[in-house]
């Protein structure tokens, strides 16, 4: 009788269950669990251990084999998708994408499916590259007489993009442009 649990109901019951640990359900997760809420976040993928799990961080092009490429017969056979901008499947990152051989899908057009499974998802395979909206994202097809109006302006939204750079340790380019204002969080490009 003293191995029965009598609280298992109340042990496995969540406020929130978050699918999916990328930046939009890390972000969710992060939120709802920093106000309280008991969450529980499934992820399909393997663990991420920080540090131990990227072996190739330190190593510099020539530690790699080929220089850092990968061969073309590679490509052709696990990466033919994921490689279409020509630049994500590397040696030393070609580990976080799926193979397209394991994980295939079907086209009807032409659809760019770049992607990873494991705790963090595509958070450890971006560039960070991200660009902050201002009014003129909001205004500008009214100005020029296109579509529908937004219901919102950027103000609505800032307090909470604010919040999200700095979570993700954006950057944003130049600075100065009128159109993209710098982030908060980041020094910019160069
Ligand atoms: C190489 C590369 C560079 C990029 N550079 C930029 C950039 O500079 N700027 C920019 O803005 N964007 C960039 N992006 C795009 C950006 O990274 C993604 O849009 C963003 O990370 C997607 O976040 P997400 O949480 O929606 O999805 P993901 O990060 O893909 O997270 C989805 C998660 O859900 C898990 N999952 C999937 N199915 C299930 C399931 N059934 N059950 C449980 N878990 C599941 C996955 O394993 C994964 O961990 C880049 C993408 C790539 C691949």
């Amino acid at each position: 009788m003293s191995n029965i649990n009598g609280k298992w109901q109340q042990e496995n019951t969540y406020d929130a269950i978050v699918i999916g640990s990328g930046i939009s359900g890390g972000i969710a997760a992060k939120e709802l669990s920093e106000k309280g809420l008991k969450t529980l976040v499934l992820e399909r993928g393997r663990m991420v251990k920080h540090i131990e799990d990227y072996p190739t961080m330190n190593m510099a092009p020539w530690d790699l084999p080929n220089r850092g490429r990968v061969s073309q017969d590679e490509i052709d056979k696990h990466y033919q998708k994921q490689n279409r901008t020509g630049y994500t499947v590397q040696q030393g990152h070609k580990h976080w994408f799926v193979k397209d051989d394991e994980h295939p899908y079907t086209e009807v057009k032409r659809f760019d499916w770049m992607r990873g499974y494991h705790v963090g998802g595509r958070s450890i395979m971006w560039g960070r590259q991200s660009y902050r909206h201002s009014d003129l994202d909001f205004q500008a097809n009214v100005k020029e007489g296109i579509g529908v109006d937004w219901p919102i302006r950027y103000a609505d939204i800032a307090p909470g993009t604010i919040i999200l750079r700095s979570s993700l340790a954006s950057v944003a380019p130049m600075k100065g442009w009128r159109n993209c204002p710098t982030a908060s969080s980041s020094p910019p490009w160069k």
